[in-house]
This record gives C-alpha cells, sequence and structure tokens, in this order.
C-alpha cells in the first residue's frame, strides 16, 4: 500500500473510486454480483477493485485499505452500493474489520453512555 505502484495506480484516492459498474439497462441492480472470481480465475469482464488487483488483500493488518471502505464521518461500513466490490470480498471486508477492531489494529469511536449506578446499587437503599 505504501509501494510506488500503488502510488501511480490509484494516487490518493480510495481504490472504487474510479470502478465504474457494468450493468444492463438504466438502473443498477439492487446487489453487486456474488465473485469475481470462480476456480482461480477471473470469470467476468469487469472484476471488482479488489478482485481485479491481486496486490490489495483484505486483512486486519491491512488498515490503509480498510480505511478506505469506513465512512470518515460516522465510522460505518461503506455498502457495496457505493464501493461496488461484489458479495464475497464485501463479507471478507466485514470479517476482517470485526477482526482489525478485536485486535485494535483500527481506532474507532465508541458511543458514551452515562449510566446512574445510584440507581441499582444496593448499599444506597
Ligand atoms: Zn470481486
Amino acid at each position: 500500500m505504501n509501494s510506488d505502484a500503488y502510488k501511480q495506480t490509484y494516487g490518493d484516492d480510495p481504490v472504487w473510486k474510479k470502478y465504474r459498474r457494468n450493468f444492463k439497462g438504466q438502473i443498477p441492480p439492487r446487489k453487486t454480483r456474488k465473485t469475481c472470481i470462480r476456480n482461480g480465475q477471473i470469470s467476468t469482464g469487469s472484476p471488482c477493485p479488489i478482485c481485479r488487483d491481486e496486490y490489495l488483500v483484505l486483512d486486519h493488518r491491512n488498515v490503509k485499505l480498510l480505511e478506505q471502505f469506513i465512512n470518515k464521518h460516522n465510522g460505518s461500513v461503506l455498502s457495496y452500493s457505493k464501493t461496488n466490490i461484489c458479495q464475497r470480498r464485501h463479507k471478507q471486508l466485514l470479517v476482517a474489520l470485526t477482526k482489525a477492531k478485536d485486535y485494535g489494529t483500527i481506532t474507532f469511536d465508541l458511543l458514551i453512555r452515562q449510566y446512574d449506578y445510584s440507581e441499582w446499587n444496593p448499599s444506597n437503599n
């Protein structure tokens, strides 16, 4: 992700920025395709941003890639209708993100809750 080749191909944009889906008609199908790679080879004319580049690996240690799929304003995962990655990769993305949060490789915000402990503290009664 820090290599010159990456910089040359994608610049500072997320990997899905310049990708456009191919679909029949004017309205895109609700879901992206199930997978781009069947039996170890690319089975479609326009594989999704992650399948088309063999050097992009969805892993909990690959923080730079994972961060491109997170909404930076509210921390939620971008939907596949925006990023256009296929269903299999989207599933892998969710797994990698959960793992990354467990391992602490990516930072994220938690909701702040204020509890009134006196309500159920038995010593107060
Ligand atoms: Zn794909």
